[in-house]
């Protein structure tokens, strides 16, 4: 996974089946364009949405309209030059592509709505539990961006798996998951329909992302277990506590109130829930002993032929493999 003198232009034969897999199940998730109409006349529509649920959708959709630049350019600036293996960097390919397609869903949705853009896509600079996430995850991309960054060495191999682990783990695997909550709960109460849609694309490609960057993970692991010391274990430990706490502020700053059947304390609750579940997929003891899942319908909503039923909305489903006429 890392270190090696492979060829990075030779596919086959493949050395990890488990990426070319994940490769394929990206691709078979492609969607594009959903319908805004109903989102649009609820927007305009004076009481369609209490001043709280506003806030909510503002602060969340700003949150979301940088995040997938940081993500998109940790992968190709960083992430992409140090891991080396051809089916890995056929699978960086196709994910860096499907965050290009979620930033564009945020700037259909603020173009949709005719949101105020400067403002929302700069609070990632002004509203402080945003920044304070986006600048804890910027620590540790920065060191990889330079040109002179190499791994080979124990320094330097750690820093990078602590990259992996702040953009897989805790921002693309813990800091979406009290949006998607959010928006999905305004979707089941037949609220702002379109965004919800696309919300559930997203967490379903996130969901692959997650994945991937666990395998990756653990598979340097596995070929380099002198990098997983205690005191490294400890380390990773104390990032997904933070990335924990970090997106509790989050909650509060986009939720004061109770709504949609959701509070800042429910969400927070859910979010041990979320990094318990990281600590397990990372081989790490659980850090809060949270076993229940304050939102049990959250796993069946990932299940996408329920949410096609449970909206009600047009699914558009991308043609692959259609046959083209030559002539
Ligand atoms: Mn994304
Ligand atoms: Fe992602």
């Amino acid at each position: 996974m890392i270190n090696a003198r492979a060829d990075v232009n030779q596919l086959l034969p493949l050395k990890y089946r488990w990426a070319w897999e994940r490769y394929l199940a990206g691709c078979n998730n492609h969607w594009t364009e959903v319908a805004m109409q109903a989102d649009i006349a609820l927007w305009r529509s004076p009481g369609g949405l209490s001043h709280d649920e506003r806030l909510m959708l503002k602060r969340n959709l700003g949150f979301f309209a940088t995040a997938e630049s940081l993500v998109a350019n940790n992968l190709v600036l960083a992430v992409y030059r140090q891991l080396t293996n051809p089916e890995c960097r056929q699978y960086l390919l196709r994910q860096a592509f499907e965050e290009a397609v979620h930033t564009h869903t945020f700037q259909y949705v603020c173009e949709s709505l005719a949101l105020n853009e400067g403002k929302l896509f700069n609070m990632y600079r002004e509203v402080p539990s945003i920044a304070d996430k986006d600048a804890w995850a910027l620590q540790f991309t920065q060191a990889l961006e330079d040109p002179d960054f190499h791994t080979g060495t124990v320094e330097s191999d750690q820093r990078f798996l602590r990259d992996l682990i702040a953009f897989y783990v805790v921002f693309e695997g813990m800091w979406f998951y009290t949006g998607f909550a959010q928006i999905l709960s305004l979707g089941r109460r037949n609220k702002m329909v379109g965004i919800a849609e696309q919300y559930q694309y997203i967490l379903r490609d996130e969901s692959i992302h997650l994945n991937f960057g666990i395998d990756v993970i653990n598979q340097i692991k596995i070929e380099n277990p002198h990098l997983w010391s205690e005191v490294f274990q400890r380390e990773v430990r104390d990032m997904l506590a933070q990335g924990c706490e970090l997106e509790i502020a989050y909650g509060r700053e986009t939720m004061p109130r109770p709504m949609l059947g959701l509070s800042a304390e429910s969400c927070e609750q859910y979010l041990r829930f979320v990094t318990d579940r990281r600590c397990v997929q990372l081989g790490l003891g659980a850090l809060f002993g949270a076993t229940e899942n304050p939102f049990p319908w959250r796993s069946e909503v990932v299940d996408l032929q329920k949410e096609k039923n449970f909206f009600e909305t047009r699914v558009t489903e991308y043609q692959t493999g259609v046959g083209l006429a030559w002539d």
